[in-house]
């Protein structure tokens, strides 16, 4: 793949590029706790977007995506439109931001493409902008700490490309580090780095194949029920800002005052947020099997409390969960669709492949794509050639 990202860039644009690695995520646990102000635990992953980048003096940014086999080349003006052709918006946005921010890059030339799974919840948007984004750090001498660079990423997502998600897929990417998650605070984004490298298990992926229009629609419902939990908690208790401030204990006096749809969804939020931190220890104490013990009930929870499953990804934790060696399972990402998370004891893999393809296939008749991976460093350059114009 980075070899033919290099010739598409020596074709088009000439010998002289960096070459920059961004990985996709994972979420290992913590679903619908970002907007809750809670924690999560991402980690970068061993899938990633390659990029190769030079500055140019044409005042044109001018791309080219070898996935798509499709090249966009616009004039560097004080505003930018949106392409209309969808993957250019991503780095369209990442200028934007960055202008937005005091940094006009003059214009340059990208050739990427990558072996993420597009629209599989493994963040290939984030991993993207993040390598857009640290390609014109590098290129233009910015000095830009990667916790900024993970909000100036976000940020072009939510205005420029009009999705509106949190920082945790920016910043895991741009952040990652082998063999670690990162425990992210999504109140004060601090974040603490926890050794993840039990060698006897594998994070095992499984796609649905499912991909619904649903996700927006119904993320910004959960969104609103979780802040009307939260209205009526505060008249008593003025210090509850978001969730992350209820226990359960304290959601419990208010269970009569509340809609039982409302309280099912907060007792998920603080239940999953408790999760993290607990998964964390377990983590520390090199209790995996107390982790993966951990996925499975986070799955629960968004099945029956905050209802962001599906019959697929019900279906392929069920299914999952037969197989000898595994340990963990549960759906990632916002809901509707997309993968599931498996820890998998490394000798059982092959059978765990055999077995949930085979189920998945008979009770769904759909295909499942399933990808092993391992935990990997956040964004990075991987190659730079002798001198870039600008040094
Ligand atoms: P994901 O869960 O993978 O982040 P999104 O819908 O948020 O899914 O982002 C996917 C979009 O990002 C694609 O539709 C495309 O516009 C862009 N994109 C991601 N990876 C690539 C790639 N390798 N080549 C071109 N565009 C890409
Ligand atoms: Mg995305």
């Amino acid at each position: 793949m980075i070899e033919q990202i290099e010739f598409e860039f020596q074709k088009r644009f000439g010998d002289q590029y960096l070459i920059i690695e961004a990985p996709g995520r994972v979420n290992l646990i913590g679903e619908h706790t970002d907007y809750n102000d809670g924690f999560v635990l991402p980690a970068a992953i061993d899938k990633a977007i390659w990029l190769a980048m030079n500055l140019n003096d044409t005042g044109r940014i001018r791309l080219f995506s070898v996935d798509m086999n499709e090249e966009y080349d616009v004039e560097l003006t004080s505003s930018l439109q949106k392409s209309g052709m969808g993957w250019p918006d991503y780095i369209l946005g990442v200028v934007d931001q960055l202008r937005k921010h005091g940094m006009n890059s003059v214009g340059f030339d990208c050739v990427f493409g990558g072996n993420v799974p597009i629209g599989a919840g493994l963040s290939s948007s984030a991993a993207l902008e993040g390598g857009v984004l640290y390609g014109l750090a590098e290129l233009n001498g910015w000095k830009i700490s990667t916790m900024n660079m993970a909000q100036i990423a976000q940020k072009a997502e939510n205005e420029f490309v009009g999705v509106q998600c949190g920082i945790m897929d920016q910043f895991a990417s741009i952040n990652g580090k082998e063999s670690h998650a990162l425990k992210l605070d999504c109140r004060t984004l601090e974040y603490d780095k926890i050794p993840f490298r039990d060698p006897d298990f594998k994070i095992v992926l499984c796609d649905t194949g499912v991909r619904r229009e649903l996700t927006g629609s119904e993320y910004n419902v959960r969104r609103t029920q979780c802040e009307e939990g939260v209205s009526i908690i505060q008249k008593s208790h003025p210090q509850v800002k978001k969730l992350r401030d209820v226990t359960i204990e304290m959601l419990e006096e208010y269970i009569d005052q509340m809609d039982d749809v409302v309280y099912k969804r907060c007792k998920f939020v603080i239940e999953e947020n408790r999760r993290v931190l607990d998964a964390c220890d377990d983590l520390e104490q090199d209790n995996i099997g107390a982790f993966g013990e951990k996925m499975f009930q986070s799955h629960q929870g968004l099945q029956h409390k905050f209802e962001v499953s599906c019959k697929e990804l019900d279906i392929l934790v069920e299914v999952a969960k037969k197989v000898e060696g595994v340990i963990g399972s549960r759906m990632m990402g916002g809901g509707f669709g997309g993968c599931t998370i498996n820890l998998v004891r490394t000798n059982t893999v092959e059978q765990f492949k055999q077995e949930v393809s085979r189920d998945y296939l008979k009770q769904t008749g759909l295909k499942v794509e399933i990808y092993e991976t391992t935990i990997s460093d956040g964004t990075r350059v991987i190659k730079s050639t002798e001198k870039q114009t600008t040094e």
